[in-house]
């Protein structure tokens, strides 16, 4: 373990049981009610070493959610990888050939090239091509406070303010190489309804992650309208959210050594007053804030060469 991991505090569950599903794909069930209503999903371990959303998911599942209306989908998205989740060397589970959470382009999905991410991701793409609106469950390698990302548009800034929670909205990419499922063009075109949300609810292995975890579910649920009342009171443990700020990212930075280092130890939501802020050095070059009142989101202190290490924002919480 090297000097910045968090310790392990959470227990990955076995998910043996949800592998069979109903739907003809491992690890989806879709829970039916049998009264019109929109298609909703949660997914969780999107990335396998993001163990939070598959214990909220076991939890829904443990103690029998049904939606009240529509139907509803449960998936485990990067099983192959959970499988290979092992508390004593936890970042190494994120993924199994590559990040799933890259490879939402049509032209890769329909193309011809093969991975087990590619195999999983045309695996459920009929899936989420039937579904309206979807909550995507994901941890962070720091104790940042919890993010709901977004693309920014207007469809999803309203439904991430309609579930209220977690209190920070996050809109926009900052420089991903290829597509995050909620990218995937059904999702981020202005043209329909449907939404997709992604949510980073806190340190991947901390524990209070996975009471987020399932906090953002039970919200997301009953901001659709797909959850009783009592189920939602019974289950919820932050019954009074912190109101919500919306965070505009303004640039997003990519390593170019494979020496980054940050000059504190920043966990993400700092804020900078000043522009031209040195936060961190990459290489020898200084790394600045680009503007007044900048705030830091997601810091990865394990970037390498090449890889996103920060994104930069700012507050546009509508008055
Ligand atoms: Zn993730």
């Amino acid at each position: 373990m090297s000097v910045q991991d968090h310790p392990v505090e959470l227990t990955a569950p076995d998910i043996a049981a949800y592998k069979a599903g109903n739907t003809g794909i491992d690890y989806v069930t879709t829970l039916d009610s049998g009264k019109p209503g929109p298609h909703v999903m949660i997914n969780a371990v999107t990335h396998g070493n993001e163990i939070c959303g598959a214990i909220a998911l076991d939890h829904l599942f443990r103690h029998g959610i049904e939606p009240t209306r529509g139907k509803l989908s449960l998936a485990f998205v990067n099983h192959m990888a959970f499988s290979r989740f092992d508390p004593n060397y936890p970042r190494y589970s994120r993924l199994v050939d590559e990040d799933i959470n890259r490879v939402w382009v049509e032209e890769r999905l329909d193309g011809d090239e093969d991975n087990n991410e590619l195999r999983r991701a045309r695996e459920l793409r009929p899936i989420y091509d039937t579904v309206d609106h979807l909550l995507d469950i994901h941890s962070m390698g720091t104790l940042s406070p919890a993010l709901m990302l977004c693309n920014g548009l207007d469809k999803e800034v309203a439904i991430a303010r309609q579930i209220g929670y977690p209190a920070h909205i996050v809109c926009g990419s900052g420089h991903v190489r290829g597509k995050r499922l909620i990218e995937y063009t059904p999702f981020n075109d202005t043209s329909n309804p449907k939404t997709a949300l992604l949510v980073e609810c806190g340190q991947h292995w901390a524990k209070p992650t996975a009471t987020i975890a399932l906090d953002t579910a039970l919200y997301f649920l009953r901001a659709v309208d797909f959850i009783d009342p009592d189920f939602f009171a019974a289950h919820v443990t932050d019954t009074d959210p912190a109101p919500q700020r919306v965070l505009e990212v303004t640039a997003g930075v990519v390593t170019e050594t494979d020496s980054f280092r940050f000059v504190e130890d920043y966990k993400g939501l700092e804020q900078f007053p000043k522009a031209g802020t040195v936060i961190a050095t990459d290489g020898d070059a200084p790394v600045k804030t680009p503007h007044d009142e900048c705030i830091l989101v997601m810091p990865n202190p394990h970037a390498r060469k090449g890889m996103r290490v920060l994104r930069f924002a700012r507050d546009v919480t509508p008055l």
